[in-house]
């Protein structure tokens, strides 16, 4: 299977899932995480029509920009974030997804480019079972948010979580209906977001059933790392 093969597979289940869950067509977005992965891999994505791409390493994703410059790519990052690393991640990334703190927000705020466009923004949950450590608890989320959406630059779109691995679509689905319970809390406290990040290549039918947005998907496309 080449890439291109994969990313039309990947591309055939998102639909199928759309339609099997009651989605709106296309209203679920791939997201292609290509971390680990070389530049050669990208290229080959970008003409099966790819065009967003996520990383977890900034000097990685700075690195794989300035490969790529003019190629039309829009950059997500969405690994943990250190305070020093901001700046890098203003000049290269549209998206950021795995904001999990006010200072944070508010660097990525003061450093963007003044000539860039505000750099979207999901809030990563730490819901139980989360694989890794970063995220905020849902206790604080409410605070947060209101926080980071009055910040200039940059604009909350929505949440992104990490679930832990789980292969019983049953439980995945539980954990992810938790991450679009708290989204749709925020909604009703009046934040206009319109963004669930989750779903990887393992449990991104069940992301879709219960309202992701946009699915980062790796091992599907480019392979195990
Ligand atoms: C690596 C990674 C992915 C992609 O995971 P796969 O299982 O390879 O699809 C998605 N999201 C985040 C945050 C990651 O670090």
């Amino acid at each position: 299977m080449t890439i291109r093969d994969n990313i039309q597979t990947i591309g055939e289940r998102i639909r199928a899932a759309e339609q099997g869950f009651g989605r709106e067509p296309g209203s679920v977005h791939l997201l292609a995480v290509s971390k680990k992965h070389p530049t050669a891999s990208i290229r080959e994505a970008i003409l099966a029509g790819q065009t967003q791409f996520g990383e977890n390493y900034v000097q990685e994703m700075v690195e794989k920009a300035a490969e790529l410059a003019n190629s039309g790519i829009v950059w997500h990052f969405i690994g943990p974030i250190q305070s020093n690393k901001t700046r890098l991640i203003a000049a290269t990334a549209r998206w950021v997804h795995s904001v999990d703190s006010v200072k944070i927000a508010k660097r990525l705020s003061e450093q963007k480019p003044a000539d860039a466009p505000d750099i979207n923004i999901c809030l990563q949950v730490n819901i139980s079972g989360e694989a890794s450590k970063s995220g905020v608890t849902p206790e604080d989320l409410p605070e947060l948010a209101a926080q980071i959406a009055t910040l200039p630059g940059i604009r909350l779109r929505g949440l992104m979580a990490i679930p832990a691995p789980e292969h019983d679509f049953t439980k995945q689905c539980a954990v992810f209906a938790q991450v679009r319970a708290l989204q749709e809390n925020l909604v009703s406290q009046g934040f206009s977001l319109d963004t669930l990040s989750m779903g990887m290549t393992d449990d991104m039918e069940a992301a879709i059933a219960e309202g992701a947005t946009i699915v980062r998907i790796g091992t599907a496309i480019f392979g195990a790392r």
